[in-house]
């Protein structure tokens, strides 16, 4: 990855184009049959187009977070139209877990970029399995694991945020905020829900 690509302030707008406009439709629908919030995307690192968006689909299979789903899905592709991973860019609206932290690794990404982190999936999303499986399995502590490694190197979107002079900063953060609430939208119709699914963890 170039520092261009990783600066670029146009790229933070077109992941979150991808977020609220390609995930955030499929998240919604996934949501209304008792799965996660989270989703994931692949793009082209040549010109930043669609591979594919998945959503999670645990009533499905609890191995299907949004992350592993994408990735499933990517596969299926044929490959004449499937770009080599080392091509894309790997997105994610919510830090990966553990095991979407192999996957992505085991899938030859050397990248991955994401908007919420793992103590929002706690704490916001209530969601505590990502560090709780850190902590219980691996004994990590929150961010102990390496974001930047032989593989990959993973980008908080709020970050590189944070970094942007500051009238662009302002709006990025405005438009987070506003995915932030359709999230937590979403959030509430599935913690409301998930008594009446089978997901082992949910
Ligand atoms: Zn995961």
């Amino acid at each position: 990855m170039s520092g261009d690509l990783v600066t670029d302030l146009s790229l933070i707008d077109r992941l979150l184009d991808v977020i609220e406009h390609d995930i955030l439709p499929l998240t919604t629908s996934g949501v209304r049959c008792g799965n996660k919030i989270f989703g994931a995307a692949i793009l082209r690192k040549s010109n930043r187009t669609l591979v594919i968006a998945e959503t999670n689909n645990e009533t499905e299979s609890p191995l299907w977070h949004g992350e592993t789903h994408a990735l499933k899905r990517f596969y299926e592709l044929a490959r004449p139209t499937r770009p080599a991973s080392r091509d894309c860019l790997f997105l994610a609206t919510h830090e990966p877990c553990s095991l979407c932290l192999s996957a992505i690794t085991w899938c030859g990404f050397d990248n991955f970029y994401y908007l919420f982190s793992h103590e929002d999936s706690g704490d916001a999303f209530a969601i505590p399995h990502d560090l709780k499986i850190l902590k219980e399995v691996f004994t990590l502590d929150p961010g102990g694991y390496n974001a930047k490694n032989a593989y990959w190197t993973s980008y908080a979107l709020v970050a590189l945020v944070a970094a942007q002079p500051l009238p662009e900063q302002a709006r990025l953060q405005a438009r987070i905020a506003g995915l932030g609430a359709r999230y937590q939208a979403l959030s509430r119709e599935y913690q409301l829900a998930k008594g009446r699914s089978d997901i082992p963890l949910p």
